[in-house]
């Protein structure tokens, strides 16, 4: 291996700050999801084709290993390696759509849900659907043959694909959809074709080798390299295509993958059915196999307990007998007749000639009621993750078995972990399939751990292949956890062609070596991630990284998880003495990449399985670090009004500097001073407002009304006057007052209100007790000034009624801007909807309310054109992180200005800050939605 020239090579096309080779971020980046660590020796995040291509020539040239990474929610350590990695980072993000959605093209960044979401209008999605859609990527899904609930055996990406492109481990590529590069290819590439169709051929005239394929593959199967390619094609190239499904990233690059999707029907019917025994729950399943069914997923009695506290199944679980266990069926049709028919086809299956069930059920249309059962299923991994204790990890083995041998299997099953003490297993899985997945909590510590689950494995390994011809992994790839039982499971002869099929595609082994093949009879017992005790807040974190796509700082730093991992890494070379020079290098990187650069929004929480914020991490570790600071905050909580003032007179020199200077001129000046000042005045930013003076200081003198409104002014919005670009130049707290009039409401300002603050500058600085004192003080005059909660309350800043809802006394009546709106404004006035092109960016807080869908249905009655820009989540402003770390909201809202229509001249939202930072980074001025409203409304005669 020539590393370096490969290295000076790559640096050559590759953009410097896209190859990765620090300590910090080498571990962070090559984390995956499995219980393996590999630290890469560099990570180069790849925007293109062409640097994808002359990456693997490079790798090619100087025999230097390259491993692809999508979104690395990989199980088996596939997605991992100590060499090169090289990872999607966030572009490949194109589709393209054909035959009214019968056919997409995806490139491999987009995320699984995401491809989804562009196929929906035409009623239809992707086959494929792993529990991890929401964060798997296409690379990832296709080069995993992933599956899930529904999808089975017939619509994996294997049996749903029309087109690949690829390249290949010499530079070369291929598009099946595009006839001229096939043709250029087999020119090119006429032995690696001619070889593989004899490899076809000699599988096909084999016939008990034929017969093996065709058996495994009746089962859901990914352990090893696509054998069916060889008998279910003839013409080399679908043979070739096909083998990179499942390849796991061994056989050649994913650049494009275009599927046939399938009807996402819209009528479903859940059903949560009881039964007193597995043996009778299996029998269910054959039966249920002959029945219209789109899933039946079997949990046992622990994965049933792991869940109990659920609403749902709390009160049947107190009526089951231990040994109980449940299986979750969903049935599925494009119209109701069809839908009806169909529930009562699976009824009678189940009831005649006796009662299958041991409690009665019923199939559920309630959207909300069968959300819940499915959350109940997929809350069984994560719940054994969230339980496990401390320091030890949760792993989960996939096997399938024939659906008639399931109850058998599940008993040989219990009686391996019997034998092995595995005593907290739990069950679940895809039973039509005969996939089961089964979770533990498992030590690696001392070497007794290791040969416990050595045994495991062993004893599974063989009664799953030996007994029931199964398959040791279902779905979610062979990597290197089941590398070793690989010919076990195929025997010799099918081995061998799956090395032949390395050789042809691979010959100088580059492409993610020792993953599905491996001569290392124990890799899967080597490399074991270590998970110490690091902290309350984030131990229970199974690195999933489900939470990574949500996060604003994941392409300028670090993921959620990867903050994780890091802090995991420090907290173990805490105690380590021999690795002081490594703990040295993470803590130089850690607090910018981890700390500074966290927005803090906490939406990596929505889509964390185990709950956590790591947002409360960050902000836990600042207020160790702002302990001597303290004085200061409290100077600051007690001066409140003082501060904002300070700010006001800031800005209103900033902005006659600026009409003399320029926004140009201005921002480097300001720059020059905040590097003097240490980062402590901030960076200038363009759509900087003038101050806002604007603020009726007693309560409005006439009272026509019968309505009154307490209006909580946030002090962003005490602050800060209107976009210098828009045209309504009112501040938002003078617009308030005129809309508030118009809808008949009397407007109360709370006595003081220029000293008070919803405590979050505060909180996310880690001053909890300043924050908190705030919150209390906000309280009481919301109390006073509602007549103790006589009248709503209404808070004209999204994030800030998130902070204050913390310390509101419970008859107090708070609103959020969108749900006031809704309804109390949108009622009491005529709106007149605009025509205009619109962009709405709905804030984290929102997000986190639950609120996003009502901030779209409000934006949806003031104006005909709402556009919801993809792929953004938090603009990571974050209060004053916009001033002080800019580089974090440019980063979080990089793709924003693309997605603007040409036609669209302004955006809106629920934040002043975070609409400092869209206006500049999306080229059109953002303002509250409450301008819209204004404008497109009257009053109500
Ligand atoms: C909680 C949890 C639940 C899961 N549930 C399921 C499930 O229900 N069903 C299931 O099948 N899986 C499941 N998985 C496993 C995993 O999420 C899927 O296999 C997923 O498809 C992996 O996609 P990824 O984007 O994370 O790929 P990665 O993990 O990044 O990569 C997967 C493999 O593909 C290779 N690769 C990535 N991109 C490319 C490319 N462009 N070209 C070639 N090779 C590439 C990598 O080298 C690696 O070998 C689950 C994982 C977790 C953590
Ligand atoms: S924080 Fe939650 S979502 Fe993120 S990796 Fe950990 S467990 Fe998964
Ligand atoms: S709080 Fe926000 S910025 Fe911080 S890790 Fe979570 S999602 Fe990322």
């Amino acid at each position: 291996m020539q590393y370096l020239e490969f290295l000076s090579q790559v640096k050559a096309l590759c953009p410097s700050n896209n190859i990765i080779e620090d300590p910090l971020r080498t571990l962070a980046y090559g984390t995956d999801a499995s219980f393996y660590r590999l630290i890469p020796k560099a990570v180069i995040k790849v925007d293109n084709l062409k640097e994808v291509t002359h990456i693997i020539r490079t790798a090619h040239q100087f025999s230097v290993p390259i491993t692809f990474r999508a979104a690395g929610t990989s199980l088996s350590g596939q997605a991992i390696t100590e060499f090169v990695l090289i990872s999607l980072g966030n572009k490949w993000q194109q589709y393209e759509i054909f035959q009214e959605g019968k056919i997409i093209q995806l490139e491999p960044g987009i995320i699984g849900a995401q491809a989804n979401k562009y196929l929906a209008p035409f009623g239809r999605k992707i086959g494929p659907d792993p529990a991890s859609i929401n964060a798997a990527k296409i690379g990832g899904i296709a080069a995993n043959n992933a599956s899930g609930m529904c999808c089975g055996t017939a619509h994996n990406t294997y049996h749903t694909l029309h087109a690949i492109h690829c390249i290949l481990a010499d530079g070369s590529q291929v598009n099946t959809a595009d006839q001229d590069s096939i043709n250029a290819f087999k020119s090119t590439h006429k032995t690696m074709l001619e070889a593989l169709s004899d490899l076809a051929n000699l599988v096909k005239s084999d016939t008990l080798l034929r017969q093996k394929i065709e058996h495994k593959y009746r089962l859901k199967n990914t352990t090893g390299y696509a054998l069916n390619a060889l008998i279910d094609f003839h013409d080399p190239i679908d043979i070739l295509a096909h083998l990179l499904i499942g390849s796991e990233g061994t056989l050649g690059f994913i650049a494009k993958v275009q599927y046939h999707t399938i009807i996402d029907e819209k009528h479903k019917a859940s059903a949560l059915i009881f039964f007193e025994s597995m043996q009778q729950a299996c029998a269910a399943v054959s039966t249920l196999k002959k029945t219209p069914v789109a899933a039946v997923e079997l949990m046992d009695w622990p994965a049933l307990n792991s869940v109990r506290h659920h609403d749902v199944i709390n009160q049947t679980m107190s009526q089951l007998n231990e040994g109980a266990c449940a299986l979750l069926v969903e049935t599925r049709a494009q119209d109701q007749a069809l839908l009806e028919q169909q529930v009562n086809h699976i009824n009678r299956a189940l009831r005649e000639p006796c009662n299958l069930a041991c409690i009665d059920y019923e199939f559920s249309q309630d959207v909300g009621l069968c959300a819940k059962y499915w959350g109940i299923r997929k809350g069984i991994f994560p719940a054994v993750g969230a339980i496990r204790s401390t320091g030890s990890t949760v792993l989960i083995e996939d096997v399938a078995y024939p659906v008639e041998e399931l109850a058998n299997a599940v008993k040989d099953l219990h009686g391996i972990f019997d034998k092995w003490h595995y005593h907290e297993t739990v069950i679940f899985g895809h039973a039509l399939e005969g996939n089961l997945h089964f979770v533990f909590p498992q030590s690696f510590d001392t070497a007794a751990d290791l040969e416990r689950y050595a045994g495991l494995m062993e004893d599974v390994a063989n009664m799953t292949v030996e007994k029931y011809q199964g398959s040791l992994k279902a779905e979610h790839g062979t990597g290197r956890n089941m590398a070793p039982f690989v010919e076990r499971e195929w025997g010799e002869k099918a081995y061998g062609i799956m090395q032949k099929i390395k050789h042809i595609f691979d010959p100088t082994g580059i492409l993610n070596p020792g993953v599905i093949l491996n001569d290392n009879k124990n890799v899967h017992l080597e490399n074991l991630k270590p998970l110490p005790v690091s902290n309350p807040l984030i131990d229970a974190c199974i690195e999933c990284g489900f939470c990574e796509s949500h996060c604003p700082s994941k392409d300028l730093t670090l993921s959620p998880r990867q903050r994780i991992v890091v802090s995991r890494e420090l907290s173990r070379l805490a105690n380590k003495p021999e690795e002081k020079e490594r703990l040295l290098a993470l803590e130089k990187d850690y607090q910018y990449q981890a700390i500074d650069t966290c927005a803090g929004c906490g939406l990596c929480s929505m889509a964390c399985p185990v709950g956590i914020n790591t947002g409360d991490l960050t902000r836990h570790i600042r207020q160790i670090q702002n302990k001597p600071h303290q004085s200061k905050a409290k100077w600051a909580a007690r001066h409140f009004e003082g501060s904002t003032q300070v700010m006001k007179i800031a800005l209103d020199s900033a902005n006659l500097t600026r009409k003399v200077i320029g926004n140009n001129t201005m921002g480097k000046l300001v720059s020059k001073v905040n590097n003097l000042s240490k980062g402590k005045v901030g960076e200038w930013r363009p759509s900087m407002p003038k101050a806002n003076h604007w603020l009726k200081q007693t309560t409005q003198s006439h009272h026509r009304y019968g309505k009154k409104v307490v209006y909580f002014p946030s002090c962003a919005n005490r602050t800060l006057g209107a976009d210098p670009d828009q045209n309504d130049k009112r501040s938002l707290t003078q617009l308030m007052y005129d809309l508030l009039d118009k809808a008949g409401f009397e407007v109360i300002l709370p006595k003081q209100v220029a000293d008070l603050c919803c405590g979050m500058p505060f909180q996310s600085k880690g001053f909890f007790e300043q924050a908190e004192q705030k919150r209390q003080q906000l309280n009481q005059a919301l109390v006073s000034a509602s007549e103790d909660g006589k009248w709503p309350i209404l808070f004209d800043t999204s994030p800030c009624i998130n902070s204050a809802n913390h310390g509101l006394a419970d008859n107090l009546s708070a609103y959020d801007p969108i749900r006031f709106a809704l309804e109390h404004l949108v009622p009491a006035l005529n709106i007149q909807k605009s025509q205009e092109c619109i962009s709405l960016h709905v804030t984290c807080s929102t997000k986190k309310a639950g609120l996003e869908q009502n901030m779209l249905t409000l934006a949806n009655q003031l104006c005909e054109n709402i556009h919801l820009p993809e792929n953004i989540t938090c603009c990571g402003f974050a209060g004053d992180k916009g001033f002080t770390q800019p580089e974090l909201n440019e980063s979080a809202l990089a793709g924003l200005k693309q997605t603007i229509p040409a036609d669209c001249k302004r955006g809106v939202s629920s934040s002043r800050t975070c609409e400092i930072g869209l206006s500049e980074h999306a080229g059109i001025p953002y303002q509250s939605l409450y301008y819209l409203l204004d404008e497109v409304s009257e009053t109500r005669a």
